[in-house]
């Protein structure tokens, strides 16, 4: 098939990726704000700080998972040589990439916000300093900065190759803004009354919409999908330490999605997580097909709403936030990725390193954005971390789009879990609430 044919034949596929993240920003902002203020700002720090933890825990044994498998298969014998690199400062990205996540939380302009998705100064290109061979230790720090985040930007103009991906919202800065303004009116009480209503009729009206849009989805996941094979057929058998790289990434996944995060979720609520699994198939097929935790969100509100009854002031907390910054395949996939070029590259990294591509990947994975192939695009703040060379990005490139679609799938099956285990831990907070407000604000 020609790529015209192509085009046209995934047509289907590409409505139903409009379609969803169409929906995407108003559901955010609107279970959001309905979410918080539906709850005493007691109840909301406490579920707060539960999700939070359970978002740290599993990112970082994502991390840790990643790196395991990867020393353990080691799929990157080497086969190029040793590098040079002197003169590198290492784990000042680390810091820099934290510093750029908080920087993204609080955006100046929040219409800006619903357009750009990194807004940095590095990105402004205003750091990059002439510096002569005795670079200073500042100098060198700045520029190694900028460095990264100029061929962050250049790779994101050439790379996230997907039609129609959500382009570059600043979820983050969304997710606390809504998060802030839920909890203030939820405190304003009767003055806060008209904002409320506002909020919930809108997050009515997105969910039935949601509801329509499902009845398609099959067919547009179907195209997607097909659309994705017709692609494939020119491009060969993937093997020797690629292939092995993706045999190794495929177990990791693997490993925390089907042992690790379901052994977590029954040793806190213990319930059956297949039940539960069961109950977000439609959820995962999507996340499959739109390599796309944000444009999945629609479906997964559905699904752990209407077939696992996870309560309503539950999922539109955890849900949003969890689709922006839980992402724990996103983070497997970093850490491993890192290493795995470091492999190649014959670059034996020392223990310190290894902790910095743990710190990094973390960082990397909260400030990628759920849309296709943003990790493999914050995965330059890793190598550039502990001086690997970013352009060795093109090495894994080819089989991205089909791990890019696990690790989304993997994405999501975490945030669900965690509204599960959440609502699970916040019970009590649940039934209180239930009580005192007859439970009429949000259980339509
Ligand atoms: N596509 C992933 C997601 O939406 C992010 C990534 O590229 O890892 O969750």
């Amino acid at each position: 098939m020609t790529f015209r044919e192509i085009k046209y034949f995934s047509f289907p596929g590409e409505l139903l990726m409009r379609m969803l993240q169409m929906l995407v920003l108003p559901l955010i902002v609107s279970s959001l704000v309905t979410g918080m203020a539906a709850l005493d700002s007691k109840a909301s720090g406490k579920m707060g700080v539960r999700a939070v933890i359970y978002y740290m825990t599993t990112t970082v044994i994502a991390v840790f998972i990643g790196i395991i498998i990867v020393i353990i298969i080691h799929p990157g014998k080497g086969s190029k040589e040793k590098m040079h690199r002197e003169g590198k400062i290492e784990q000042v990205t680390a810091a820099d990439a934290f510093l750029d996540l908080i920087r993204n939380m609080f955006p100046p302009n929040m219409v800006e916000a619903c357009f750009k998705q990194f807004k940095t100064n590095y990105e402004k290109k205003m750091f990059r300093i002439p510096v002569p061979e005795n670079e200073t230790l500042l100098a060198s720090v700045v520029n190694n900065v900028s460095d990264a985040m100029q061929s962050l930007t250049k790779m994101r103009e050439e790379m996230v190759p997907v039609p129609g991906a959500v382009n570059g919202v600043n979820a983050l800065g969304l997710v606390v803004f809504s998060m802030c303004f839920g909890l203030v009116i939820g405190n304003m009480k009767e003055q806060g009354k008209a904002l409320k209503d506002f909020f919930d009729s809108l997050n009515e009206a997105i969910m039935r919409l949601v509801a329509v849009i499902m009845w398609y989805a099959p067919i547009g996941i179907l195209f997607l999908i097909a659309g994705k094979i017709a692609e494939m057929e020119d491009m060969g058998v993937v093997g020797g330490q690629l292939g092995m790289y993706t045999i190794t990434v495929i177990v990791g996944l693997l490993i925390h999605a089907i042992f690790v995060l379901p052994l977590l979720y029954f040793l806190v609520t213990r319930k059956n997580p297949w039940v539960f699994i069961g109950g977000l198939i439609q959820a995962l097929i999507t996340a499959l097909g739109t390599s796309s935790s944000s444009a999945t969100l629609p479906i997964t509100f559905k699904c752990l709403e209407e077939n696992n009854g996870v309560d309503k002031r539950v999922t539109r907390f955890v849900l949003p936030v969890g689709a922006t910054i839980n992402m724990d395949g996103t983070a497997l996939y970093e850490a491993l990725a890192a290493i795995f070029i470091a492999q190649v590259n014959n670059y034996d990294l020392n223990f310190g390193q290894i902790i910095t591509i743990s710190i990094t990947a973390t960082a990397a994975s909260i400030g990628a954005a759920g849309i296709p192939q943003a990790g493999l695009v914050t995965m330059v703040i890793v190598l550039t971390s502990v001086g690997l060379p970013t352009e060795d990005i093109t090495l894994i490139i080819a089989v991205d789009w089909f791990l890019d679609r696990l690790r989304t799938t993997t994405n999501v099956l975490g945030d669900s879990l965690g509204a599960g285990i959440v609502e699970h831990l916040s019970r009590h907070e649940l039934k209180k609430g239930d009580a005192e407000m007859g439970n009429s604000v949000i259980e339509e």
